[in-house]
């Protein structure tokens, strides 16, 4: 307990981690106390305890964890580099001190293998790399090279935040300027940022602001790169969208798996604190390893100290939000472009683009291509010109074969659909979507079949449980895809009911690789049977 300071219920998942952070785990008679001191029934404490993957609740009478965990990614990329093989031989060569976990995606894709010691990446890993590491008592990852406060504002930072805070620039000359660009919200779901501002301004006050940093979405580290380079930019872009739409307190929700970002975040914090004095407060959340928690309804549910689960619309979080408030919900990428639009003006943003697309899109990018990473280009691009021009083409002896072009949730198009433009609304024709861009390239020597069932048993082990096409069905689909020969209608019948009545976009978008393997590569799941592929 901090002294002075009243334990509050909504910190319940922040005073879960600082219990596991000392203990090792969180073991019963801890939670029972925790329940007592936030005058919470032991029920509600419990449950949030046992929700979230990264807390590793230990009942009365049971034995504690080992007390180092080494997590191995085997999402999408990683599984196709060696992920499940690396951590089976760590399993063995690390021995019964070590607990070695499968784990999804850990946003280091353009790094693949990746294997987590306590919070040390592992980046490239092989066996030799993390035992090397897990020798060396080193748990920590060092904090990133990015531009820190004082430099950001030598070179101009933070001027449009004090024009905007003086009132010398109008804040809807911004809006107006989002609205030129076309800024679209770049967490996936694209809603168009100028609309989103004005929704929630013309709500009642008090109006609050939570950021989504959860990126877990298999593929996608966007976030985490600019985040680890440029975080004032993100910074401003926040303070500006707090102030235009009249915010009493913003909350940022950042994923467990960026903790030197977390830190970073934080000591960036204190400096613009110290700087305006006069801030709405601002609260930096730890997420705690549950992907539905990217969901906006899930992510405020999380920062209130619940477990994560998506709430029924309407309300939308633009009325009826964080703390029951109307809610400005943004993806860290989409402020970050706040500054420049402002500053170049929304014709500037929009001049980007190609093959009929506007604006600038970040793409994560990893499979097998020579060069991965965060690629900063037009919106509409495609697949081949993405990879010829940006990615120093494929890896070599490996030929395009197919790619997910929105993360493990936005299907797979095969190397025939490489030319479609890349962007929002532009792959629904081929059952697919955009998402937050995070395109995985895999050759021939990987299988469409084998990467969907990846997909889909990450969202079997991501479902937060609380519907059943999306509960049963994930676990169920992914079930039926090991059959050498898949049951064409019955996963059909399947994804439709899921896509129909799953209550949020997971269990609506997990289908998506299943039916584009059946669409686009049913040569192979074999002679399929039902109503035909
Ligand atoms: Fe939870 Fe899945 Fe239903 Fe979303 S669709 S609310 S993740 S069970």
């Amino acid at each position: 307990r901090d002294a002075g300071v009243t334990p509050r219920a909504d910190r319940l998942i922040e005073y879960l981690h600082r219990l596991q952070d000392a203990h090792g785990a969180l073991f019963a008679d801890h939670l029972a106390a925790l329940a007592e001191a936030l005058k919470l029934a032991r029920a509600e404490v419990f449950e949030v305890a046992t929700f979230y993957h990264h807390f590793d609740f230990v009942p009365s009478g049971a034995e504690a964890p080992p007390a180092l965990t080494v997590r191995v990614c085997d999402s999408l990329g990683c599984a196709m580099a060696g992920g499940a093989e690396l951590a089976a031989s760590l399993a063995t060569r690390l021995g019964a001190d070590v607990r070695v976990q499968r784990v999804p995606c850990v946003g280091r894709c353009d790094s693949a293998p990746v294997a987590v010691v306590g919070q040390k990446p592992v980046l490239n890993a092989d066996a030799d790399k993390v035992a090397a590491v897990v020798a060396s008592g080193e748990r920590d990852e060092s904090l990133p090279e990015a531009i820190r406060f004082d430099a950001y504002r030598a070179a101009g930072g933070y001027a449009l935040w004090e024009a905007v805070r003086s009132g010398e620039r109008a804040t809807d000359s911004i809006i107006q300027a989002l609205d030129h660009a076309g800024l679209r919200g770049l967490g996936g779901a694209g809603f168009p940022a100028a609309r989103k501002w004005r929704t929630v301004a013309a709500q009642p006050a008090p109006r609050n602001m939570a950021v989504n940093i959860d990126e877990g979405e298999p593929g996608t580290f966007k976030d985490r790169h600019y985040l680890a380079t440029d975080p004032h930019r993100f910074i401003e872009g926040m303070l500006i969208a707090a102030r235009a739409v009249g915010i009493a307190g913003i909350w940022i929700y950042i994923r467990d798996e960026y903790p030197a970002l977390r830190r970073l975040l934080a000591e960036e914090l204190e400096r613009v604190r110290a700087a305006w004095p006069d801030l709405p407060p601002i609260e930096l959340r730890r997420g705690a390893g549950a992907y539905v928690c990217g969901e906006e309804s899930a992510m405020i549910e999380s920062i209130e100290g619940k477990r994560g689960m998506p709430r029924l619309r309407p309300p939308y979080v633009a009325e009826v939000g964080l703390f029951g408030r109307p809610t400005l919900e943004h993806n860290l990428e989409t402020l970050w472009w706040v500054r420049d639009i402002v500053e170049k003006g929304g014709d500037w943003f929009a001049s980007f683009g190609r093959n009929g697309r506007k604006g600038l899109r970040s793409f994560s990018v990893s499979g097998r291509v020579a060069k991965p990473g965060v690629v900063v280009t037009d919106a509409g691009i495609t697949l081949r010109e993405l990879i010829d021009e940006h990615c120093g083409g494929m890896l070599p002896g490996h030929a395009l074969y197919g790619y997910f072009p929105g993360g493990a949730s936005g299907g797979i198009l095969p190397a025939s659909l490489a030319d479609v433009p890349l962007d929002f609304d532009t792959l629904a024709p081929h059952g697919c979507f955009i998402g937050s861009a995070a395109i995985v390239v895999f050759s021939q020597h990987d299988q469409a079949r084998l990467l969907a069932e990846n997909a889909m048993e990450f969202f079997a082990h991501e479902s937060c449980g609380q519907c059943t096409p999306c509960r049963v069905g994930t676990a169920k689909a992914a079930a039926l895809m090991k059959a050498p020969q898949w049951d064409a209608g019955l996963l059909k019948e399947l994804g439709r009911t899921m896509m129909d009545a799953s209550i949020c976009g997971l269990g609506q978008a997990a289908p998506n690789p299943m039916q584009s393997v059946l669409r686009f590569f049913p040569q192979e799941v074999g002679a399929v049977k039902g109503e035909g592929a």
